[in-house]
């Protein structure tokens, strides 16, 4: 297999990567754990940029269900905002440990990170800073994995890598269901017609139209995100179908 096949990888963490199991808000103990991870990843020369989310503090969709003193989208702004509380968090995890980084938000808060503007997180990326994008897409009603899938085109991106707290991606979830079995490829096709918790549908839809492959892989096992991100194989890949034939079943 090539060395180092991904040039540039778009890496998207939750919230949830953030706080102890079972708990919200952060945890620095867990920020800086996953922030080593991600510095073993980037010394091999992998180009990082990491889309946050900010399910641990706060999703607009859950925060406004059955209240009505609050829109939704200003709940959505409001988790927006938890993406870049998050994002400061991660910057100084990875500055700790000796990274470059560069923290550039959707929504301008001049003073405390630098405005998303494409080119010049490009121009980051190629200098080897890990590049954090928060807040999102800067606008409400989705979700960061749409954020994800969009910053991974828009970057130009080899594969939008999301790490989550299980394997990859199971016929049923495999918290509630031990029998659930474990895809190693998909297509998105597989993904979209059995409705496979992977990302949001935009998200999927917007990989499937332009092609960008996405793993999905758990960042809990020690090392996962360096052995990712230098193209080991684990986890579920999902992309086009190859030769016209469908990607293989469960694992
Ligand atoms: N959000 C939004 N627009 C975006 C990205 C996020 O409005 O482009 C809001 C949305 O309310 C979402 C919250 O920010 O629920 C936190 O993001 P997300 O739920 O994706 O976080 P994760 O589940 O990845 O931790």
């Amino acid at each position: 297999m090539d060395k180092n096949p991904y040039r540039r990888v778009l890496l998207k963490l939750s919230g949830e990567s953030f706080a102890r199991a079972g708990e919200r808000g952060i945890s620095m103990e867990e920020v800086v754990h996953i922030a080593r991870q991600t510095v073993q990843a980037a010394a091999k020369g992998t180009e990082l940029a990491i889309v946050i989310g900010g399910g641990n503090i706060l999703r607009g969709g859950s925060f406004t269900a059955g209240n009505t003193a609050i829109q939704e989208a200003t709940a959505h702004s409001m988790g927006m905002l938890a993406t870049v509380i998050n994002g400061l968090a991660l910057q100084d995890a990875l500055e700790s440990l000796g990274a470059q980084t560069r923290l550039m938000t959707a929504i301008r808060m001049d003073g405390v990170a630098e405005p998303y503007i494409r080119r010049r997180a490009r121009r980051h990326l190629e200098k080897g800073r890990i590049v954090i994008l928060a807040a999102g897409t800067g606008s409400p009603y989705v979700t960061t994995d749409t954020a994800a899938a969009q910053r991974a085109l828009e970057l130009g991106a080899d594969i939008l890598m999301k790490a989550t707290r299980v394997d990859g991606v199971y016929s049923d979830d495999p918290e509630k269901n031990p029998h659930a079995m474990l895809y190693r490829d998909l297509t998105y096709q597989q993904v979209r017609e059995q409705n496979l918790r992977v990302m949001d549908a935009t998200a999927i839809s917007q990989c499937m139209e332009h092609g960008m492959p996405i793993l999905v892989f758990n960042y809990r096992r020690e090392g996962n995100i360096e052995r990712a991100v230098a193209g080991e194989r684990l986890g579920t890949f999902v992309g086009p179908r190859r030769d016209g034939q469908p990607a293989a079943g469960p694992a």
